[in-house]
């Protein structure tokens, strides 16, 4: 031990200063936590350090520094995951340690933690979708489902314009009747004259072979036919209908999302598992009996394609259900048991926030284990809402996860007491707004602009700080600070920015610092 803190009681303030080492009784354990514990609940840790460094976060104190007897009877400072450093000559401030001679504060030194990383991605086999691949080592793809009736063409190409101009890669149409599937090539001539070449897939039930069969430009239109093995068919139809949807994938050179859903699973096939599990030693609950029925009816179908002759670069899987844990488990078991490439979505998700939050969740933990190669977000739009939504959804976790970019992240703080005024939110959504217009701009003249960070702070509390992090980075000023707004670029100051036009003056500089750095001449 590098040294010992002696106490000095004057004027009822504890001071402990590092003199030589001091051996402490176990017995003084006990007072040693009652020290502690006075130190968390009634000073803010003023931890003066002789290098200069002072420390004053009551929640870093707390957290990174924990005294516990050590083997020599002394106390130690120490962390989880960490080489220890004794700081010499450290100083420590408290009422309390009046009777308690104090051991060394041996601060933690930082230590090479890795970041969190995902699990390598499962590897899957590739499917081409109307140019759009799903799985292998292709990018995680972004798709969307429209909610028109695909028979009313105009609102149909409008909304999948929506889609694809907002980011989805892939877009799917409901053909539920002979009208909608008799509009799908018109709403696919459509898109091509509007320059929009995005994939569609036509959601087939019931009836989708016999759609399928009376409309063969629909089958040509179309670059996936999306089926559930729970709504083809029963009994011996089943087979027979099934096996004619496969038949015209193949003689199209189409692909076929085989997606199993807790909502319509085949039931004949539960029933079944229900039956041989009641039969069993040691039976399973009806729940992990209902997920083993999604995996196989996704499988067994997968399988019946591929006897008939669909190769397996032509298929999709998926197996979604409602609850958040169960589509957790249901893909991993999924994963686990075949290479098929995997869509990935949490049915049901639900409205606003709820449905965005158990979708981050479920695709997220997923994600980070490497299972998943397209993934949808199904969000239940308010009424008259922007279903594009869920392509921006989409786009953001996969950003925020580090998968893929696709515009520049604009950090701001959530605002708190110190941001009294509105001007930290107008400048938050006016930089936010200023990205999303110029986007199609930059995207054709500046590459790797979509990488860029932004950071738009409210105070000098985790301004400066932060805006360092960020590629370029605004500290507004809090309520009673200077009005002044310093910049930072790559890190370092650049300057301050001061009076009515800060917002204005701050889009110029993102404009000039995106031209300089992504792009040339046109970029601005
Ligand atoms: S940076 Fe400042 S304004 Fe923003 S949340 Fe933190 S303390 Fe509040």
């Amino acid at each position: 031990m590098a040294g010992a803190v002696a106490c000095n009681t004057s004027n009822g303030i504890h001071t402990g200063r590092v003199l030589a080492p001091v051996a402490v009784r176990t017995s003084m354990l006990t007072a040693m936590e009652a020290v502690k514990n006075r130190l968390r609940a009634i000073i803010i840790p003023v931890v003066k350090l002789s290098s200069g460094l002072t420390l004053r976060n009551r929640e870093w104190f707390r957290n990174s520094v924990d005294i516990f007897p050590a083997a020599s009877g002394g106390h130690e400072r120490t962390a989880s995951t960490s080489r220890k450093l004794t700081l010499p000559g450290t100083l420590a401030t408290c009422e309390a340690m009046k009777e308690v001679d104090c051991t060394p504060l041996a601060v933690e030194g930082p230590v090479e933690t890795p970041v969190a990383t995902a699990a390598p991605r499962n590897r899957t086999v590739a499917v081409d979708i109307g140019g759009v691949t799903i799985g292998g080592d292709a990018p995680i793809v972004v798709q969307s489902m429209t909610n028109t009736d695909t028979a009313d063409i105009e609102a149909t190409v409008a909304q999948v314009a929506a889609l694809a101009q907002a980011g989805s890669e892939i877009v799917r149409i409901t053909v539920d009747r002979a009208e909608a599937a008799a509009a799908v090539p018109h709403i696919r001539d459509k898109l091509v004259k509007l320059g929009l070449d995005v994939p569609l897939v036509g959601d087939f039930h019931y009836i989708g072979h016999t759609l399928l069969a009376d409309h063969p430009a629909c089958a040509a239109a179309l670059a996936k036919y999306r089926i559930n093995p729970g709504n083809v068919g029963f009994g011996q139809k089943r087979d027979r209908q099934f096996g004619k949807i496969v038949e015209t994938a193949i003689r199209h050179g189409k692909a076929i999302r085989i997606g199993a859903n807790w909502g319509s699973l085949d039931q004949a096939l539960l029933t079944r598992l229900m039956d041989d599990n009641a039969k069993a030693e040691a039976p399973l609950s009806a729940a992990a009996v209902t997920r083993e029925a999604m995996v196989q009816s996704a499988l067994l179908s997968a399988h019946q394609a591929e006897a008939i002759g669909l190769g397996r670069d032509r298929i999709v899987l998926s197996a979604k259900v409602s609850q958040v844990q169960d589509l957790i488990a249901v893909y991993r078991m999924l994963a686990a048991r075949t290479d098929h490439a995997l869509h990935l979505g949490l049915t049901e998700a639900g409205m606003g926030s709820k449905g965005v939050v158990a979708s981050s969740a479920a695709l997220g933990i997923l994600l980070q284990d490497g299972i998943g190669d397209t993934i949808r977000i199904s969000l239940t739009p308010e009424p008259g809402g922007d279903r594009t939504l869920e392509v921006k959804v989409c786009q953001e976790l996969l950003q925020t996860m580090g998968f893929r970019a696709f515009v520049p992240i604009v950090a701001a703080c959530p605002g708190c007491g110190r941001t009294t005024s509105t001007l930290f939110q107008e400048l938050a959504k006016a930089i936010q707004d200023h990205i999303a217009e110029r986007m199609p701009v930059w995207k054709e003249t500046c590459p790797g602009v979509e990488t860029m960070q932004v950071a738009v702070m409210g105070c000098i509390v985790n301004g400066p700080g932060e805006s360092k992090h960020a590629d370029i980075g605004i500290s507004l000023p809090g309520t009673g600070e200077t009005p002044a707004a310093p910049v930072f670029i790559d890190g370092k100051k650049a300057m301050t920015l001061r009076g009515p036009d800060i917002a204005d003056e701050f889009k110029q500089i993102v404009e000039d610092y995106v031209a300089r750095r992504f792009g040339g001449a046109g970029a601005v």
